[in-house]
C-alpha cells in the first residue's frame, strides 16, 4: 500500500521529480562510497548492571560523505538494502568490527547489526566464521543484533542459521524489541540470548507510572523466557536508577555514552554511574 501511494504522488506532484533525482544521486554516491572507503564504525557501550562494567560495544555504521558530511544510517541503510549493497557493506562491518574487537580486553564483546537482506542473500554463516578467523576473535565475543524483520522474511531458514551460529559460539540479540508487528510467539522458538527493549518504552518511565509498569512487564516477559534484557535509549540518571531497581541486566544510551569513534573505545569502557 505504501509503494502504491508513492507511485500516485509521483504523477501529481512535480516536486517528486526533484526528490527522485536526489535519491538517484544518493544511490550513485552510495555505490561509490563502498569503493572509496567512506564508511566508518562508531561504537556505543552497553553497561552491565550486575558486573558494574561495560560488557559490549555496539558497532554503528557512519557514512562520511565528501560533500554532505555525515549521513545518518537511518537514511542510507534502507537504501543500501534496496540496492542489495547491504550485503557487501554488512560484510565490511563484520570484518571491521571483529578486527577492532580483537584489540580490546577479552571480557568486552562487540555487537553487530545484521540486516534481513544479509540473511536472505549471502552466505552469512561463512562470512561470520571467516571474519572471526581473520581477526582471531573468539566467537563468544561476537553478538549479532537482528530485528523482527529477519524472522518474518524467512522464518525456517533463519531459525536453522541462528542455531548454527549459536552452536559456533556467537550470541544473538533481538533488537528494537516491541516496535514490530508480529506475534510474540516467535520468542519461544528463536534462540535469543538477549532482548533489547526499544527506546520508545523508556522515554516516559520517570514521569509516567504506566510507562514504568509497561517496561517492567516486558522485562518480566523476557526474563521468564530466560533471556537477558538490555534497555536502549537511556538518557537520564532518573531513568538509569529506575531501571537499576528492575530485573534489567544491561543499559545502553546517551546516559552511559553516545556512539564514538573506535579511537575512543578504551575510554568508553570506563563508566561509573553517578550515585
Ligand atoms: P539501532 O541498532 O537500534 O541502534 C541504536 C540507535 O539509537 C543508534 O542510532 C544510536 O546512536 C541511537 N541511540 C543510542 N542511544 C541513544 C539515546 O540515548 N538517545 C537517542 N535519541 N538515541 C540513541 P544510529 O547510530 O543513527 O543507527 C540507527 C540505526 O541504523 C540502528 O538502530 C540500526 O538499525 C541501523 N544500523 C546502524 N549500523 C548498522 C549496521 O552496521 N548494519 C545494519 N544493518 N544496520 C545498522
Ligand atoms: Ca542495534
Ligand atoms: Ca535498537
Ligand atoms: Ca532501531
Amino acid at each position: 500500500a505504501k509503494s502504491e501511494g508513492r507511485k500516485t504522488l509521483r504523477y501529481f506532484k512535480p516536486e517528486m521529480d526533484a526528490r527522485q533525482q536526489a535519491r538517484r544521486e544518493l544511490e550513485a554516491d552510495l555505490r561509490k562510497a563502498v569503493q572509496n572507503g567512506e564508511f566508518e564504525l562508531y561504537y556505543q557501550p552497553i553497561y552491565d548492571l550486575h558486573r558494574e562494567k561495560v560488557s559490549t560495544l555496539e558497532a554503528l555504521l557512519r557514512w562520511n560523505h565528501p560533500q554532505r558530511g555525515r549521513v545518518s544510517p537511518a537514511d542510507f541503510i534502507p537504501l543500501a538494502e534496496e540496492m542489495g549493497l547491504i550485503v557487501d557493506l554488512g560484510r565490511w562491518v563484520l570484518y571491521q568490527a571483529c578486527l577492532d574487537a580483537a584489540q580490546w580486553p577479552e571480557e568486552v564483546k562487540v555487537s553487530v547489526n545484521v540486516s534481513a537482506i544479509q540473511f536472505k542473500s549471502a552466505d552469512l554463516f561463512g562470512d561470520i566464521v571467516s571474519a572471526l578467523a581473520v581477526a582471531g576473535l573468539p566467537p563468544e565475543r561476537l553478538d549479532l543484533e537482528i530485528t523482527e524483520s529477519v524472522i518474518i522474511q524467512n522464518r525456517d531458514q533463519t531459525l536453522a542459521l541462528l542455531h548454527d551460529l549459536k552452536f559456533h559460539g556467537v550470541s544473538i540479540s533481538m533488537d528494537d524489541f516491541g516496535t514490530g508487528y508480529s506475534s510474540l510467539s516467535y520468542l519461544r522458538s528463536f534462540p535469543f540470548d538477549k532482548i533489547k527493549i526499544d527506546k520508545s518504552f523508556v522515554d516516559d518511565i520517570a514521569e509516567n507510572q504506566q510507562a514504568l509498569a509497561l517496561i517492567r512487564a516486558i522485562i518480566f516477559l523476557g526474563k521468564t523466557l530466560g533471556m537477558a534484557i538490555t534497555v536502549e535509549g537511556v538518557e537520564t540518571s532518573e531513568q538509569f536508577s529506575l531501571l537499576q531497581k528492575e530485573a534489567c541486566d544491561e543499559i545502553q544510551g546517551y546516559y552511559v555514552n553516545a556512539p564514538r569513534p573506535v579511537s575512543e573505545a578504551q575510554a568508553m569502557m570506563e563508566f561509573y554511574p553517578a550515585e
